[in-house]
C-alpha cells in the first residue's frame, strides 16, 4: 500500500473538504447563487493578498496572470526590466519577447537573488523602463527576493514594481499595500491548497492607470475586461464554477487558522528541513536568500536527482521535485507548502534520508530526522 504525498512546490495537496467542494452539482456562473460566492471570495481575498484592491480571478494556471500583467502595463516597444535568476525569471522575459516589449534582463546565477544593487546597475543602464519584474520566491531555486525594497528602488525612478507571488504568497508574508507593490499575483495550486486552474492578480491605482495608455494584444486573458466584470462581481467568461466552491472552502480554512499561523508553519517546517539538511552534511542552493516555500538539496556528483525523485515516488508514493535546466539531477527540492502538517515534513525529511542512503551516500539515518523533531518541538513549546 502507498499513500500519495506530494511535497513538490505546486501542485501541493488538496485537503478532503476543498476537494469535496468540488464534487457539488453544478450551478450555472450567471446567477445569485454564484455571485454570493464570487463576493465572499472576493473578500477573502483582500486578506489574502492584504490589500484594498479587488484580486481579479483568472481562469487558467499562473503564468496566465503573468501574462495578462505584461499586456497591461508595458506596451509594445516599451521597456521592460526583468530579473532572471531562475526558471520563472526567466519567464518573465519570455513574455515580455513574445508581446513585443522591449526586455532588459539582468541574468544571474540560481544561487542568487534580486538584489537592490543589481537593480540600481538595471536602471543606470535602462532608465526609461516603465516596470521591473521579479518573484517573491524563485520556485527554482527556493529563492527569496527582497520585494519591498525593490519596489523602493523603483519607485524612485517612475518604475512600478510586478511581483509574482505564485508560490510565495500565502507561504511568505507580502502584504500589498504596506509594501507599495504595485502588482501581485498567485495561482491556485501552491500555497492555496486548491487544484490547478485558477490564477489571481491584484493591481495598484498606479498600475491601473498605466493600463488605460495602449491597446490589448490580448483577448481572453486581457485584464481590462476582467476589471469591467468584476465591477459587476461576474467573471468576462464563463467561471471556473467547480474551483470557485473549492475557493472559498479553501480560503476559509487559511484565514480561519491565521495567515501568519500559516505563514510561521510554512517558516518552521522551512527551517526543519533546511538543518535537517545540512546536519546530514548537504548544501543548499538558496543558502545566500533562503524561502519558506521549499528547499533545494544539492546531491553529490554520482547521484542524480531524477533517480532519488523516481525511487521515492516509486516505493512510497512520495514526491519530490528534482531540479531545472542545469541543475536538472543536482538537486532535490523539498516542498513546505500548502496542506502540510509538521509530521509530514517528519516524513520528507525520513525518506529523503533513506534515498541518501540508497544511493549511497554516507550519512547517518535519523541525524537529519531529530534535527527536524527538535526544530518542530522547540517551536510547539514556545507557541503553546
Ligand atoms: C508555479 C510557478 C509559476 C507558473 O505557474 P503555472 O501555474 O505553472 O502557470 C510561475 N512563477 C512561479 C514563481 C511559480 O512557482
Amino acid at each position: 500500500m502507498k499513500k500519495y504525498h506530494l511535497f513538490t512546490p505546486g501542485p501541493t495537496m488538496v485537503p478532503g473538504d476543498v476537494a469535496l467542494a468540488g464534487a457539488k452539482d453544478m450551478i450555472h456562473h450567471r446567477t445569485d447563487q454564484f455571485k454570493e460566492i464570487y463576493v465572499k471570495c472576493a473578500e477573502m481575498l483582500q486578506e489574502l493578498f492584504v490589500t484594498k484592491q479587488r484580486v481579479l480571478v483568472l481562469l487558467g494556471s499562473g503564468t496566465a496572470a503573468m501574462e495578462g500583467v505584461v499586456d497591461a502595463i508595458v506596451a509594445p516597444g516599451e521597456k521592460m526590466i526583468t530579473f532572471n535568476g531562475g526558471k520563472f525569471g526567466e519567464r518573465w522575459g519570455k513574455i515580455g519577447r513574445q508581446l513585443g516589449c522591449d526586455v532588459h534582463e539582468v541574468k544571474y546565477g540560481w544561487d542568487d537573488f534580486a538584489s537592490v544593487d543589481k537593480l540600481e546597475k538595471a536602471i543606470g543602464e535602462c532608465p526609461d523602463a516603465v516596470a521591473v519584474f521579479t518573484q517573491l520566491n524563485e520556485t527554482a531555486s527556493g529563492i527569496k527576493n527582497p520585494v519591498r525594497a525593490l519596489g523602493e528602488v523603483a519607485h524612485k525612478h517612475g518604475m512600478l514594481i510586478v511581483v509574482d507571488g505564485i508560490s510565495g504568497l500565502t507561504a511568505m508574508p507580502c502584504p500589498m499595500d504596506e509594501w507599495e507593490l504595485d502588482v501581485v499575483m498567485t495561482g491556485s495550486q501552491k500555497g492555496l491548497m486548491l487544484p490547478p486552474g485558477l490564477a489571481f492578480i491584484a493591481q495598484s491605482d498606479s498600475a491601473w492607470e498605466k493600463v488605460d495608455g495602449h491597446k490589448t494584444r490580448l483577448f481572453y486573458n486581457d485584464l481590462r475586461a476582467q476589471r469591467k466584470s468584476d465591477g459587476k462581481d461576474t467573471h468576462a467568461w464563463t467561471s471556473g464554477v467547480s474551483l470557485y466552491q473549492q475557493l472559498k472552502v479553501a480560503l476559509e480554512m487559511i484565514l480561519n487558522e491565521g495567515l501568519e499561523n500559516v505563514q510561521h508553519r510554512c517558516h518552521i517546517q522551512g527551517e526543519a528541513v533546511r538543518s535537517a539538511a545540512k546536519a546530514l552534511g548537504f548544501s543548499l542552493l538558496n543558502e545566500k536568500s533562503p524561502g519558506d516555500v521549499l528547499t533545494p538539496i544539492l546531491l553529490p556528483e554520482n547521484v542524480k536527482a531524477g533517480e532519488v525523485a523516481k525511487y521515492c515516488r516509486g516505493h512510497w508514493g512520495i514526491y519530490f521535485a528534482a531540479g531545472q535546466d542545469d541543475y536538472k539531477d543536482r538537486i532535490t527540492r523539498i516542498g513546505h507548502l500548502g496542506y502540510q502538517d509538521h509530521f509530514e515534513t517528519i516524513m520528507a525529511v525520513a525518506a529523503f534520508e533513506m534515498a541518501m542512503k540508497h544511493f549511497g551516500v554516507d550519512i547517518e539515518l535519523g541525524k537529519g530526522v531529530k534535527v527536524a523533531q527538535e526544530i518542530l518541538m522547540k517551536d510547539l513549546e514556545e507557541r503553546y
